[in-house]
């Protein structure tokens, strides 16, 4: 079945460098990007996208990973991709959370570390299921940045142009 998926390149992603080579390892999956961007994450974007982590002790330090805060690169790229088992195949990809058990082949377990605090620089974000994937690209993008209508819009029109909102 076709899906969508959010996959960030996180900023130790950027600072070494991977961009190519992930877009590359990703490009094997023969999906199709329908979005794609580089992103200054805000301190309210990087909650609302790790809120279900905000109860744990590594959140201050995750919240200023995502923001690109330890690697002195206030950027992370995002990306919409988009076709048949879109999340599994990105998973599987990606590797598991913890670099250290993620399959020493997989983009985490090749780049991946774990720094001396214990937080896991994994370089990549994968959305985990299909409900996930629509809350996080409904977060990451509007509706006139992904090329194919995901998910229900609502048209506004403000000074005579029109601009589409998720609903
Ligand atoms: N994370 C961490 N330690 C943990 C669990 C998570 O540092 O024990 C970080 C890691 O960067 C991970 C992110 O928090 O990618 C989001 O965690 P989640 O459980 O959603 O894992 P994911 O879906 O990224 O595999
Ligand atoms: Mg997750």
């Amino acid at each position: 079945m076709n899906e969508a998926v959010l996959i960030l390149i996180k900023p130790d992603g950027l600072r070494k460098s991977l961009t190519g080579n992930i877009l590359t390892r990703l490009s094997e999956t023969k999906l199709e990007i329908v979005a794609a961007k580089m992103v200054r994450v805000s301190e309210e974007l990087a909650h609302a996208h790790y809120a279900h982590l905000e109860n744990e002790s590594f959140f201050p330090d995750l919240v200023r990973y995502i923001r690109g805060e330890l690697h002195d690169r206030r950027k992370t790229m995002a990306l919409v991709y988009w076709g048949n088992g879109a999340i599994l195949k990105c998973r599987q990809l990606a590797g598991a959370t913890n670099p250290e058990e993620a399959e020493a082949t997989s983009i985490r377990g090749s780049y991946g570390r774990i720094t001396t605090a214990g937080l896991y620089e994994n370089v990549i974000h994968v959305s985990g299921n299909q409900e996930e994937a629509e809350r996080e690209i409904k977060l990451w993008f509007k509706p006139d940045e992904v090329i194919v209508p995901l998910y229900p819009l609502k048209e506004i029109t403000k000074d005579k142009v029109k601009t589409n909102l998720w609903t």
